[in-house]
């Protein structure tokens, strides 16, 4: 963007909440069943049939609320939002409008200054306000692609979400992307939410707007919908940003509108114009009470929240003595940050546990959700760095070690043992073969004698050759010193 012109921008995400049950009714939350396999009159919106508030949903939303540091509220109150759509089988949507359950707080992220996420380019932590999180439920879904032609699933239809609104206080693609992640983060390790954007259970809507840079009015703002997937955020927000930018620079100007982002063309496209707030002829739900959220139940709920990543990677930091990058690595999912946690604790090496993970366990281990499979427990991680602090395997031995764990439960220490792939840790089998690498190596050891140190390197490399790999290497450089008189 050029300097002359800022952008604005503000989130609203829509988390799906990983209750087992509908918002408003007992049928199951599913994703990729049969449609309209799990609906009843409740979510059908037939006549008569009335919600009953899901008590998991409300504990999940108010978690998520503590979590980013909103404020609780004690009353609050559901409404209908009254639009016509196929897949909103009632007519209306029941959502929260004046009085949310929840207000203020803030999400904490970092900014990737040049390079991309994983990079070792600084990064700094902004802070963005939230407005509000409120609770509402899922609309059903429209699926065009069935060789029948179309049908509505309502499979979906109920399902609760939590909407998180954000304050237009991001002025770059880079930090919506930042605050994206790290949102997303805060709320799968809180286990309320998957995380995923592909399979539409977080998705995200942005504001867009453009100023004159010091200007302190905001512009007219576009809806951008439905931006599904990482990659695609700072794509489409930098289209949008640019498109506005020739619009104002060629001296037409903004209309207030949604938009959608082609990703074939690399621009935003107009989806409708903006609908305002009256449309909806919002009105507070009569079949539901007002929402209590007493002193006591929320105090309940504050007390069992988990560590949030972002602490969780200060704190691997500061205690454990993990570079910030492999701190970053080890709290991308719930399950490997728990899993390095185990192994750190079991092994008193924390640093050794995250080099071994990193460099080894990650690569195999898949995730789905909140869920993760691992190739090993972060006992047989411990047992084979065990066997490398206490001089029996090699490092090299140890990845070897590993690979035949993988997928068993297998004991390491077995592993060895049935391998005869013990390290060399006798000095008396280790000075022979020093003694006769400097014999059959003469020229070498006159040169290291004279002050060519640089040759020791040659010494290690045939020595290790010699014994297959299997030596102690400090043992091996010890003894090396010893006998060539360093
Ligand atoms: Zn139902």
């Amino acid at each position: 963007m050029s300097g002359s012109w800022e952008a604005v921008i503000g989130l609203e995400v829509h988390a799906q909440l990983l209750t087992r049950t509908k918002l408003f009714c007992a049928c199951a939350t599913s994703f990729g069943a049969p449609p309209n396999t799990h609906v009843c009159p409740t979510c059908l919106g037939l006549p008569g049939a009335l919600p009953v508030l899901n008590g998991e949903a409300v504990r999940m939303a108010v978690r998520t609320a503590l979590s980013l540091g909103c404020t609780i509220k004690e009353s609050s109150r559901f409404a209908r939002k009254n639009y016509f759509y196929p897949d909103l089988p009632k007519g209306y949507q029941i959502s929260q409008f004046d009085e949310p359950f929840s207000e203020g707080g803030y999400v904490e992220f970092e900014v990737e200054e040049a390079a991309g996420p994983g990079s070792d380019a600084p990064s700094t932590t902004r802070r963005a306000r939230l407005t509000r999180i409120h609770m509402e439920e899922d609309a059903g879904k429209n699926l065009h692609d069935l060789a029948g032609g179309s049908v509505v699933d309502l499979n979906r239809a109920g399902t609760p979400l939590v909407e998180i609104v954000g304050e237009p206080d991001l002025r770059t693609p880079a930090e919506a992307a930042g605050y994206l992640r790290a949102l997303r983060d805060v709320l799968v390790f809180l286990g309320v939410n998957d995380g995923n954007l592909e399979e539409g259970s977080f998705r995200c809507d942005a504001n867009v707007s453009i100023r004159p840079a010091g200007s302190s009015t905001l512009g007219t703002r576009v809806e951008l919908k439905n931006i599904n997937s990482f990659r695609f955020v700072e794509k489409a927000l930098a289209g949008e940003i640019a498109r506005q930018r020739d619009v104002l620079e060629s001296g037409g100007r903004i209309v207030q509108e949604t938009r959608g982002w082609d990703e074939k063309t690399s621009s935003t496209f107009s989806l409708r114009s903006k609908e305002t707030a009256q449309d909806y002829r919002y009105f507070p739900e009569p079949d539901l009470p007002p929402l209590h959220l007493d002193d006591a139940f929320v105090a309940t709920l504050r007390a069992t929240l988990p560590e949030t990543p972002r602490a969780k990677r200060e704190r691997f930091v500061s205690e454990l003595a993990l570079s910030p990058y492999a701190a970053q690595v080890l709290t991308q999912h719930p399950r490997v940050a728990a899993f390095f946690e185990e192994a750190a604790t079991l092994s008193l090496d924390a640093v050794a546990v995250a080099n071994f993970i990193q460099g080894e366990v990650l690569r195999d281990v898949t995730t789905s959700g909140v869920e993760a499979d691992f190739p090993v427990s972060p006992g047989q991680v411990v047992e084979i760095l065990k066997l490398v602090s206490q001089g029996k395997i090699s490092g090299k031995q140890a990845k070897e070690v590993y690979a035949k764990a993988k997928g068993t439960t297998a004991s390491p220490a077995a592993l060895v043992a049935d391998l005869g792939m013990a390290q060399v840790s006798d000095p008396a089998a280790i000075e022979a073969a020093c003694a006769k690498v400097i014999a059959d190596n003469a020229k070498q050891a006159e040169q290291y004698r004279s002050g060519k140190t640089g040759v020791f390197g040659f010494f290690v490399g045939q020595v290790m050759k010699a014994t297959k790999g299997s030596a102690n290497p400090q043992l091996v450089n010890e003894t090396l010193k010893r006998l060539l008189g360093a």
